[in-house]
Order: structure tokens, then sequence, then C-alpha cells
């Protein structure tokens, strides 16, 4: 019988960074003792060894990922490559800051359904939502399974419409089939990449951090100049742009955080993996094991019924849980009443019945006895 008296927290971020914390303290004073605390060499060394990660040519760090995917969307605007009204695809069932800022650049969301296997965007639906106005579509990683299907995109890329992809919980994953530029990588599929370095994501940052990856030149100088006031050099200012700089002390934790992000990610595919081979409840589904792809597991998301009493049960035995995501954005009091599609019942499904398992933190034998109370409960 698994004892009471354990405690297995949700997610840690001391023991997050418990193994580095020495090189993250020396980071920080580097960081100190340089006296440069913007645009120096932390950060241009940080989004050269991101770039390589993630097979993505050009790499700009940025404040945070909402506002890697406000800059990558604005200078598309930008360079007339999106104008105001134009609609985006995005699924309805991603974390509402896939959409805030399509919806702050006047741009319109159309909240597409997920696939009930593995909670990305439905491709055999999407080409459904597809209007004259369409321009692009979102391609949210959603809890570290890449979202791509190679002929569908190749379909809608042919058809001019761009290519975002949301990497903000996927950064490392594989997807099956490559992207429209060879690269199996997430953040290197599609036109352009938004990744987030919330303290929370496989590679968290200690506070806010982003990165705008892309393979267009062009389009990474409009961001750069974007993310620094629209400047393109000193008192300069090409576009009406914003503040959304990296920190270099961010970029210097980063540094010392990436080279163990291929462990971390194989470390939590292996409690996946347990999860999966132990995990048997008739009121339990276990999420899909993608095969060819390469899933990071930000999340763990199994799904029941009764989701909030096997929320209960596991709490009452020391065991922390969470939602992702408990409201859908579009039952969000800013957007309620703004979208109204049949197919948004399906979503509002899945939000009354996942549950995330601890998986950031956790080892084996904690993984065994999480599985043992989800299976003991009926
Ligand atoms: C975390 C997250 C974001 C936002 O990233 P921040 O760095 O917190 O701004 C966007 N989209 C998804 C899917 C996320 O999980």
């Amino acid at each position: 019988m698994p004892t009471s008296n354990q405690h297995i927290p949700f997610l840690d971020l001391r023991e997050s960074n418990a193994e580095c914390s020495g090189r993250l303290i020396e980071a920080a004073a580097r960081v100190i003792e340089s006296g440069r605390f913007l645009g120096g060499d932390e950060t241009r060394l940080f989004e050269q060894e991101l770039a390589g990660f993630c097979g993505s040519p050009c790499c700009i760090g940025v404040s945070n990922g909402l506002d890697a995917i406000r800059l990558i969307l604005r200078a598309w605007m930008q360079t007339r490559r999106l104008n105001s009204g134009d609609e985006v695809i995005v699924a309805a069932n991603t974390y509402i800051a896939s959409i805030l800022p399509i919806i702050e650049l006047g741009l319109s969301p159309v909240l597409a359904p997920p696939s009930p296997v593995d909670f990305n965007l439905d491709f055999s639906r999407v080409e459904e939502f597809i209007t004259p106005a369409t321009r692009a579509v979102m391609l949210v990683h959603l809890y570290g399974s890449p979202c791509w299907d190679a002929e569908v995109c190749r379909r809608l890329h042919d058809r001019g419409i761009l290519l975002i992809e949301d990497n903000a919980q996927a950064i490392g994953a594989h997807a099956s089939a490559p992207g429209i530029y060879g690269s199996h990588l997430t953040g290197a599929l599609g036109d352009a990449a938004a990744i987030s370095f919330y303290p929370t994501k496989n590679l968290g940052a200690l506070g806010d951090g982003g990165a705008v990856l892309t393979h267009d030149p062009e389009l990474a100088s409009t961001i750069r100049a974007l993310a620094n006031y629209g400047a393109d050099r000193r008192y300069h200012n090409i576009h009406t742009g914003y503040n959304n700089r990296l920190d270099e002390i961010q970029a210097a934790f980063l540094r010392v955080k990436l080279p163990m992000l291929d462990a971390e990610n194989a470390r939590r595919a292996q409690i996946a993996a347990t999860y999966d081979r132990l995990i048997r409840n008739p009121f339990v589904k276990r999420p899909a094991i993608l095969s060819g792809s390469r899933q990071v597991w930000h999340q763990y998301v199994i799904r029941s019924p009764r989701r909030d009493e096997l929320r209960n049960h596991l709490k009452a035995h020391g065991v922390g849980t969470d939602i992702h995501y408990a409201v859908p954005p579009h039952l969000q009091p800013c957007l309620k009443g703004k979208f109204h599609h049949p197919s948004l019942r399906l979503t509002e499904q899945m939000a009354d019945t996942l549950l995330s398992l601890p998986i950031a933190n956790i080892n084996e034998t904690q993984a065994h006895l999480i599985s043992n109370l989800i299976n003991e409960f009926n």
C-alpha cells in the first residue's frame, strides 16, 4: 500500500535548479562583474547556441514567450505579409498567451478543434476553417508534443499561409516528418517560432525570457529592431517598436541550462514511459505516445470523467496535480461570448476531464507510487 505521509508537489522550481545552482551563481557573478546587462556577449552567445540546438539559422533573444509571438506577427504586419483583420487559425485548447497577441494586433483568431488523440490541432479538420481571409496558422506544440502534419502543412504553405509555431512547451521535440525547411525539430518546422523560458518550462530561466527562431533573415532583422524600440541602429527608429529584450543575466542562466536540456527531456520521457506502462484504471485515459516523433513531456496529461474526485484522491495521499487548462481561452471573462462554433464544445469537454500529473521533479519510485495511487482509485 502506498503510504499517505508521502509529499510529492506538482512542481518544485528549487529542485529544478538544484543540480546547477553553483554554476548559476557563477553566471550571475560573471554578469554583475561585467557591468553589461543588455545586448552583450551572453545574449549573443546564447542566441547562437540556441539556434544550433533548434536547427534554425536565426535566433533573437526576447523578453518572454508572449512577446516572441507578438513580435513575429507584428513583423509580418510591418512587411505587409499580414494585415489587420486577417485570420489566424489556432487550436482552441491552447494557453491564452497564444491568442492574446493575435487579438492585440487587430488580427482575428479562428479557434479550431484539437485532436482528442494528442490534444494538438486536428489536422483532419483544420482546412474546414480556412476562409479567403486566412493568412496564418499557429501550431502550438501543446504539452511537449509536436503539432505537425507534413502533408497538410505543405498544402497550407503552398497556398501562401504563414506557419507560426508556438514552441513554448516543446523545445527539443522532433516531429515524425520534416518541416518546410527539412528539419524535424520543433521551432524549425514552419516560417517562424516563439519559445518561452518561463521558469516552469522545460528550459526555464530564473525570471522571464523568450526567443524567436526563423529561417528568414529579413524577418529576424525586423524583429530585432521591433524588440529594441523599432531602431535598426542607435537613435534611428524605422518602426514604432517595443522594448522586448532578453536580459544578459537570464541569457547567462540559460547558457548554463541549455546543455542540460536533452538530459532533462530524456528524464521526462522515462517518467512518461513508466506512467504509460503502469497506469491501468478504467476511469483514466493515458496520453498518446506518438510513434515516430519525440515528445518532450512538458506536461503528462491524463483524462478522467471523474477528474475532480481523482485529483482529491491524489491530494489526500500527498500528490500535487494541476490542470492545463481548467478554463479554455474562449470562456475567459475577457473573451467570453466572442467565439461561437459547435466544435468548441470538444475543447470544453476536454477541459473538464484533464489532469496533469507531476513529471518535472519526480523519480521512478515516485512515478510508481503515483501510478499505484491512480490504479487503486475506484
Ligand atoms: C508559456 C506559454 C506562453 C507564454 O510564454 P511566456 O514566456 O509566459 O510569456 C505561450 N504559449 C504557450 C503554449 C505557453 O505554454
